[in-house]
């Protein structure tokens, strides 16, 4: 039976962004094949995606409004019941031997972050799919090769006892299978894509933290807990069932010393993630969890155009794969997907003389050309991220730039001032407008610097002619020089600081002598 739309959409990879895309289509009248390389996740005999018990994410405004515009009435509502809100970080740490925390809202305005179970949102997403009658999932489905020209694909069939192979005609392919999309690589053959990864030097691997021995969550729920570590770090995300499922992000060489001498896990928690062990997470459990758990690598990948002609685009991960600092890699792969839609109905068959083919092919070029800047925008923001979160969150002068912005953003609105952190969270500006605005912010703040760097270095000037030649003779050269220079030099370090050029400078305070 012929679709309200007359076209054949296949999404291969149903996973969250894969599967919300699979619900926009079919909410535009297409007829819907999802073909899933795994089993049904809702199936428990399913192996999870990385064979760990699930991952923890941050679920914040892009994704959330990507799924507002799904069309599906009670989707938002079933997703939001099993997630728990993350008002800011906390920041975990030991002082003079003692245990110390620190809480650091995420937004002046209350805004806040979801803690949401990566399997249980594809869930939520694949229930919605299944009532819908123009859909049809096949699991156990693995893309093996496809012609973009001739609109075929072929999958590999694992659903019954013996492995068949099966050809598929569609319209428009959407491909949403991840970091090693099967989809981009032979899509790689029929248009001029350019292509980079990258591996960063950090792994991960993932522990529980149990609930308290009163069945409560052990650290408060509503945050995200960072034990920042320089290099690396340990965090901690509440699940609905009072655990946490916390991650380590370590160098590469970091793992393997520890898997050369597995005695030392115990003393490194120790001397770098005070409280952890054995309070969260006893002694024999964290070396189980270590020795049990994948210690993953963290791949970032950036790609241009994301689609061939009108045949074919990939989301999510398969176009963008990013390293997770920002919590935004399933929140931005969501919002291509709410993008992709805007596209194409702006660019309806009946603006093409009834032509659905060229219409859509005007409209997979539109979204190519605004997703692609967005996409590595935003996969550089979380790139470099990860100093801020394992580093700079305890440094004072971070606090101090998050003070004033947070500041101006809460007292001075007609300025339009907003953090970074909140435009890329709470907002849907563009990835690429962010990073423009938070350019434009750090000159507006160095140039109010430089005018107090000015002032101060000029009344230092009148002040030291003031005091006249016998004072400079009594001081000496050095120390009246010496003088002029402290005055100067920290402002410029705040600068610096300011403008998110890194840390603390070298502060001589050569004045105190
Ligand atoms: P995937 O989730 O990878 O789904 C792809 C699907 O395609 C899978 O089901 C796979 O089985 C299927 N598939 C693969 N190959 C084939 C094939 N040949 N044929 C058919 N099917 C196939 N993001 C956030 O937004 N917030 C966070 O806080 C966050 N934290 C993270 C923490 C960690 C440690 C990591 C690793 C990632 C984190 N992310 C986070 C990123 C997020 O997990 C991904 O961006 C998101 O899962 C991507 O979704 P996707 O649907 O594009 O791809």
């Amino acid at each position: 039976m012929a679709s309200p739309s007359g076209q054949k959409t296949v999404v291969v990879g149903a996973g969250p962004v894969g599967s919300l895309a699979a619900l926009y289509a079919a909410s535009r009248g297409d007829e819907v094949e999802v073909y899933e390389l795994r089993g049904d996740l809702r199936d428990p005999s399913t192996t999870p995606l990385n064979f760990t018990k699930s991952i923890n994410l941050a679920l914040s405004e892009r994704g959330i409004n990507a799924m507002r515009h799904a069309n599906s009435p009670t989707l938002l509502d079933a997703v939001f019941k099993e997630t728990i809100p993350m008002y800011g970080r906390m920041i975990h740490g030991e002082k003079k031997g003692k245990l110390f925390d620190e809480a650091q809202l995420y937004d002046v305005h209350g805004r806040f972050q979801r803690a949401v179970d990566r399997g249980g949102l594809n869930k939520t997403l694949l229930d919605s799919l299944e009532d819908m009658p123009n859909v049809t999932l096949h699991f156990n489905h693995k893309l093996t090769g496809a012609d973009f020209r001739r609109n075929l694909a072929w999958f590999s069939d694992h659903s019954a006892s013996s492995p068949s192979e099966k050809e598929v005609h569609f319209d428009f392919m959407i491909g949403a299978d991840g970091a090693h999309s099967a989809v981009r690589y032979h899509l790689m053959k029929y248009t001029r894509m350019a292509y980079s990864q990258e591996y960063i030097d950090t792994l991960w691997c993932e522990f529980q933290i149990p609930p308290s021995p009163t069945n409560t969550f052990a650290l408060p729920p509503n945050y995200l807990h960072i034990w920042p570590g320089g290099s690396f770090m340990f965090i901690a995300i509440p699940s609905p069932d009072a655990t946490f499922t916390s991650t380590l992000f370590l160098p590469a060489s970091l793992f393997a010393a520890l898997d050369a001498a597995p005695a030392s896990l115990v003393p490194f928690f120790a001397a770098n993630f005070p409280g952890v062990i054995p309070d969260l997470i006893s002694e024999a459990a964290l070396l189980a969890q270590y020795a049990q758990n994948p210690h993953l690598p963290l791949i970032s990948i950036k790609c241009s155009p994301h689609h061939c002609a009108a045949s074919a685009v990939i989301l999510g991960d398969a176009a963008h794969a990013m390293v997770p600092f920002y919590g935004q890699g399933m929140n931005a792969g969501l919002e291509d997907v709410r993008v992709l839609f805007e596209c194409l109905d702006a660019h309806p068959a009946a603006a093409y003389a009834g032509d659905a083919t060229a219409a859509r092919a005007a409209a997979l070029e539109a979204y190519s050309a605004q997703r692609t800047v967005d996409a590595a925008a935003i996969n550089d923001l979380a790139l470099r991220n990860y100093r801020e979160m394992s580093h700079d969150v305890v440094s004072p002068l971070y606090r101090l730039r998050k003070f004033v912005e947070e500041s101006l953003d809460r007292w001075v609105p007609a300025l339009g001032w907003a953090t970074q952190y909140s435009r890329v969270s709470f907002g849907n500006m563009r990835y690429s407008e962010v990073e423009k605005a938070t350019q434009r912010q750090g000159r507006i703040i160095s140039r109010v610097v430089s005018l107090v760097v000015g002032g101060v270095v000029g009344l230092g000037v009148v002040s030291l002619l003031r005091r006249g030649p016998l004072w400079m003779a009594r001081r000496g050269w050095n120390g009246a020089a010496m003088k002029l220079a402290s005055v100067v030099m920290l402002p410029g370090a705040l600068v610096r600081v300011m403008l998110g050029q890194g840390t603390l400078l070298f502060y001589p305070f050569p004045g105190r002598a």
